[in-house]
């Protein structure tokens, strides 16, 4: 019998469940890619469309693990020495936990973890895990890729449009019975014709790209593996050999790389220096990318026009991280990948790895990060160890 150890988000204030806005979900058969979706087999354990990624909707595993006998604990208390996570702990077999609320698996959580085998991230994104630390104690470590893809790319679009547009602003003022139009478009442009770069274009950051197309902008993208020739003329992209060439070149920077120890502060002082003035940022990555008071400092001085995305560290963010209050923010909580119809993929998509693991199947290769010592799959394409 396994122990399956499940950190989710709390579940609404209003109570579980909630009144949904819409019935059920339209219905996908594949991914924008040639990936195939989610294939578990037997019954899914929900239905899509439901609160799944909260303590209550405990991703629709349980009748799965206990039908096969193991033990399912879910819990939102992850942070600490003495929160449940932390103290069941020693007893896991499976640790799963959502990006949206990461259950911190430190190296010195991964030693107390001596039964651990096998960590999933439900969703995209795997640094809230010491992936060197997991490689080194054998541990695999596997998320659901292209679960997730399109959601964020389609938070990214709307941000695009919120910031440059003024919307967030402008909305305030006529939710507070204002009329102030020159206080709302004195900061409000069009998209069209400004230069967008995206810093990573894996499967995030070229639905993006692919997005933003019919908006008439010019658009750019640096990454490690340089893109075909047949994308790059299909979207007219210009494509820079580094981080520094593409900042020189845009109006609006996106950050779509995963964190790793040198990823983390990409964006510090001296890049942001190198950046138009007037510079839009969207980060839906990861929020150790930038360095967050270089970030306020160039919002105060008006260098940056703009910040918005989702992330924070540590998450949750505590209530005066300053990005909360700095000017020009266009900020959620950590959203974009867990909109209902995202959950429903990504749960399926643990379901199936459970299933594999179960039945000693290998685990589908692109979900792969960290396998037999060292990164693998989408591990190896997208990571580094140092
Ligand atoms: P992906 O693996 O498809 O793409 C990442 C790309 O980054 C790869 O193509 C890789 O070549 C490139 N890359 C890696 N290191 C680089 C570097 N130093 N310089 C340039 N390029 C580099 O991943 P994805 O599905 O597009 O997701 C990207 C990231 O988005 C995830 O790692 C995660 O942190 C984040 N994410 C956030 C949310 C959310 O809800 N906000 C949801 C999903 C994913």
């Amino acid at each position: 019998m396994a122990t399956v150890l499940c950190v989710l988000y709390p579940d609404p204030v209003t109570g579980y469940p909630p009144e949904y806005a819409r019935t059920g979900l339209p219905l996908l058969t594949s991914y924008p890619t040639d990936r195939s979706m989610p294939a578990p087999t037997g019954p899914l354990g929900f239905t899509p469309g439901e609160l799944l990624g909260s303590v209550s909707g405990e991703l629709g595993l349980r009748n799965y693990l206990e039908g096969l006998g193991h033990q399912l604990i879910v819990t939102s208390d992850k942070d600490g020495p003495e929160s449940e996570f932390e103290r069941m702990l020693p007893k896991a077999d499976i640790v799963i936990s959502q990006p949206f609320w990461p259950a911190y698996l430190t190296r010195e959580r991964i030693a107390k973890a001596s039964k651990l085998k096998l960590a999933i991230t439900a969703g995209i994104g795997s640094d809230h895990i010491d992936l060197k630390a997991a490689s080194e104690a054998g541990i695999t470590v596997a998320e659901v890729t292209g679960s997730n893809c399109i959601s964020v790319a389609e938070h990214v679009v709307m941000t695009v449009l919120a910031l440059v547009r003024n919307y967030l602003p402008s909305h305030a003022i006529s939710v507070d019975g204002g009329w102030n139009i020159a206080d709302c478009v004195s900061r409000s442009y069009d998209v069209e014709g400004m230069d967008f770069g995206t810093i990573g274009a894996g499967r995030i950051g070229l639905a993006v790209l692919r997005r933003l197309k019919p908006f008439d902008m010019r658009l750019h993208y640096t990454q490690r593996h340089r893109l075909s020739t047949e994308i790059e003329a299909e979207l007219n992209l210009t494509f820079h050999p580094d981080v520094k060439s593409l900042v020189q070149s845009v109006d609006i920077v996106n950050l779509q790389v995963p964190l790793y120890p040198s990823t983390e502060h990409l964006i510090d002082e001296a890049m942001l220096a190198e950046m138009k003035r007037g510079v839009y940022i969207i980060n839906t990555a990861r929020a150790k990318l930038v360095d967050r008071d270089a970030i306020v400092r160039a919002v105060e001085a008006g260098h940056i026009a703009g910040y918005a995305g989702d992330v924070w560290y540590p998450q949750p963010a505590p209530p005066d991280h300053p990005w909360r209050s700095m000017f020009y923010n266009g900020m959620t909580p950590h959203i974009a990948g867990t909109s209902l119809s995202a959950q429903a993929r990504y749960a399926a998509g643990t379901l199936e790895i459970l299933q594999d693991y179960f039945e000693k199947k290998p685990i589908r290769e692109d979900y792969l990060i960290v396998e037999a010592g060292g990164l693998a799959g989408t591990g190896a394409r997208s990571y580094q160890l140092t």
